[in-house]
């Protein structure tokens, strides 16, 4: 039985999105209430002068629209910096779904939201995020073409970003030791799952010797099986003696507290926001800590998804993978000649690419 459009109820929100701090001159944010469903959402465009603005649908019990639209703020404008910097035709987006997964993702809900998204008209391409999956993104691909990330055979994306960290240690190796062979190098990965557990995989193939921690146990275990790892403590494995250290499980992780420890020349990881402040990107250069910058880093997931589109040949993908390494290579270069952060040179790159040259 065919289920009915989501019906086009939206209510005044009372949500200072203009004079939000991350407002930052998006192109539109639209919100939904569905009432037949209890769809409550948010699709955030912040900028699509390179092409249609992608991003994963984050479904979480948010304390207020208040906070689900900072949420999708921020995470939109990011998305327009990753796929800039990493030189892929897609701008930036995200979605929100206000509620408790576990209980409110219903099929309904997720066809309302693909009514939501459908009503954009492709300036807006869903995937998935916190709280849902590739199922969920298969059942909105039910009601709207514009879903990304479950084309046929297109495998996981996560191995995608993992090549993507890989490919990107191999860059900074060489701009600070000259060379970019893993044989001999240490690398300490903080979380073993998805993107961790894969790219521990890909450096114990290369020869680098690996160092691993986790909160589960069982995950940590299962890598040193694989990979002939060492396990430490988490709260020891930004302290080890290492040539890299590559936070691939949360944000927050370089911080005033960790930053005096770190024992690695090199932090490259694929967890999104590692810098816990901006200035800590100033903190890890004072300390002459070569930090690659974790939205190009880990950028093989997105990569991987503008490769599954049906006219786009995904033979592509591997040449492409590597070219993050170039311009991590070029960033890094840059930053070092011209003393200020690779952060700062990553931001400036992506914002030459996604600027309109109308404006
Ligand atoms: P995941 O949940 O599969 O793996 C995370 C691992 O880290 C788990 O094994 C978990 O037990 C462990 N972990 C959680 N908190 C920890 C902590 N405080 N200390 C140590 N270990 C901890 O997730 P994932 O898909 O591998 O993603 C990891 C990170 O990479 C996240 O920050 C994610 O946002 C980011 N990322 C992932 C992708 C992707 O393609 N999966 C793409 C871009 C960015």
């Amino acid at each position: 039985m065919a289920i009915p459009r989501a019906s086009r109820m939206e209510e005044p929100v009372g949500v200072m999105v203009l004079d939000s701090e991350f407002y930052d001159q998006h192109e539109a944010v639209v919100f939904r209430k569905d009432t037949r469903s209890g769809l409550r959402a948010i699709i955030a465009i912040h900028n699509s002068n390179r092409g249609p603005a992608i991003g994963g649908c984050r479904f979480l019990p948010y304390r207020n629209e208040q906070d689900a639209t900072e949420d999708v703020l921020r995470l939109s404008r990011g998305m327009t910096y990753k796929c800039a910097i990493s030189e892929i035709a897609f701008g930036g987006g995200k979605s929100v779904i206000i509620g408790d997964p576990s209980v409110e993702k219903t099929p309904a809900v997720l066809h309302a939201m693909a009514d939501f998204v459908e009503d954009l008209q492709g300036r807006y391409i869903v995937s998935f995020d916190m709280g849902t999956n590739l199922d969920d993104v298969r059942t909105m691909g039910q009601r709207t073409a514009h879903v990304g990330g479950i084309a046929d055979g297109a495998g996981n994306a996560s191995e995608s970003t993992a090549e993507g960290v890989f490919v990107c240690i191999g860059a900074a190796l060489r701009h600070r030791f000259g060379s970019d062979s893993f044989a001999g190098r240490t690398v300490a990965i903080q979380g073993v799952g998805n993107v961790g557990g894969r790219l521990a995989q890909r450096l114990a193939q290369a020869g680098a010797r690996l160092i691993v921690s986790d909160v589960s146990a069982e995950a940590a275990q299962a890598a040193a099986r694989d990979t002939a790892a060492e396990i430490v403590d988490n709260a020891m494995i930004h302290r080890v003696e290492a040539d890299v250290f590559s936070p691939c499980a949360r944000g927050g992780i370089l911080n005033a507290g960790t930053i005096p420890d770190i024992e690695a020349a090199i932090v490259a990881g694929g967890a999104n926001n590692q810098l816990s402040t901006p200035a800590d990107a100033q903190s890890l250069l004072a300390r002459g800590i070569v930090y690659c910058p974790d939205y190009l880093v880990n950028a093989g997931g997105i990569v991987d998804l503008y490769y599954q589109q049906p006219r786009i040949a995904r033979s592509g993908l591997a040449a492409h993978l590597r070219r993050l390494g170039a311009i991590l290579g070029e960033i890094l270069a840059r930053a070092g000649s011209e003393g200020v952060t690779p952060s700062a040179i990553c931001d400036a790159m992506a914002e030459e690419r996604f600027q309109d040259d109308r404006a």
